[in-house]
């Protein structure tokens, strides 16, 4: 895969998309090589009987409207975006959903027309709650998010229409919390405050929250986050978005406080499912999606007894 170029489709891809008269799909983003949505994709196609094709791309910003021009060109069927690409893309394509509007992020386009209209979605909002069902209830509760970028966007935007009391964004930078804090206010929906990331503000915060998802990569790199799981009510559930085959260092800590945790599995399953309903107008295979990710190293755990999700249907677009 090039970067910086068109949308680089090698020789032996184009010769299996024309061979099978299947429609191609992919997913785009730098870096992309970790991507597990091309497992998961092409396991769902497999398994509605589908002969399409899910490949990964590597595209830089600067790429992304070439890409998105030979994407057309190519009579793709649709496309997954994924960092640094969310925002860039709102300008780049015919028309956004609601609730790609709402969140302020594009992270599916569905090609309408084989290609004659790009419609920019958002699946990652849906997608994080239908993480959370049967997990925590929110409906008068408080949720603290960590972070202010990208996934705070969509994590935030499918909180403030959850019905919990109170929503408190935690940001390294407080003026981007802030800003973030503003716009989901804007929205409507639950009252949202903003605090600084380490403070004595968020401690008092955390002793309400039902709770607490750390949308921030931190952790990856092996940074801390400054949260004392132990700070927050026993049934306080801590979410990160982050997924892989061991526990962030954010869930080992809250699982040694004895607090329940989920990764970002579910989120990646249940906003891939929602992004080939999009695509297919077709009920996504979900289990066999889920076994694609298990294959990969994903536990995708099952809720235990608990209370339901609260969330009100996104608009429609
Ligand atoms: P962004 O770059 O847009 O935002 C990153 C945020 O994390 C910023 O608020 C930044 O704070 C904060 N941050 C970064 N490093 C640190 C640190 N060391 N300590 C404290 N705060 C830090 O990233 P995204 O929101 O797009 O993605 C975040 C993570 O979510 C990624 O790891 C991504 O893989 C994951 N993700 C998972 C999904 C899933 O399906 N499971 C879907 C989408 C994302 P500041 O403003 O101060 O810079």
């Amino acid at each position: 895969m090039m970067r910086g170029a068109a949308l680089p489709v090698r020789p032996v891809d184009r010769t299996l998309a024309s061979a099978l008269s299947p429609t191609l799909f992919g997913v785009l983003g730098d870096p992309v090589d970790h991507s597990l949505s091309p497992a998961m994709q092409n396991a769902a196609f497999a398994a509605a009987g589908l002969p399409h094709v899910y490949l990964r791309y590597r595209v830089a910003p600067q790429a992304l409207a070439a890409a998105l021009d030979e994407a057309r060109a190519l009579g793709m069927g649709g496309l997954n975006l994924t960092i640094p690409l969310k925002e860039v893309a709102l300008c780049l394509v015919d028309r956004l959903t609601a609730e790609a509007e709402r969140i302020g992020a594009v992270n599916t386009i569905v090609f309408e027309r084989r290609g004659d209209r790009l419609v920019g979605d958002n699946t990652d909002g849906r997608g994080f709650l239908a993480s959370l069902r049967g997990r925590v209830r929110l409906r008068g509760q408080t949720a603290v998010i960590l972070g202010a970028g990208g996934s705070a966007r969509a994590v935030g935007t499918a909180l403030a229409a959850s019905g919990c009391a109170r929503l408190v964004v935690a940001n390294r930078t407080a003026a981007r919390g802030e800003r973030l804090a503003s716009r989901l206010a804007d929205l409507g929906g639950a009252p949202i405050a903003s605090v600084p990331l380490a403070s004595r503000a968020l401690r008092d915060v955390l002793g309400d929250a039902a709770l607490v998802v750390n949308t921030t990569p931190a952790g990856l790199a092996g940074a801390g986050l400054p949260v004392e799981p132990s700070a927050t009510p026993s049934h306080c559930l801590f979410v990160d978005l982050v997924y892989g085959v061991r526990p962030s260092r954010f869930l080992a800590r809250a699982t040694r406080a004895r607090r329940r945790t989920l990764d970002g599995g579910l989120m990646l399953l249940h906003q891939g499912a929602l992004a080939f309903e999009a695509w297919t107008g077709r009920p996504a295979p979900r289990a066999a999606m889920a076994r694609a990710l298990r294959a990969a190293g994903l536990s995708l755990t099952e809720p235990r007894a608990a209370a339901s999700v609260w969330a009100r249907r996104p608009p429609r677009s």
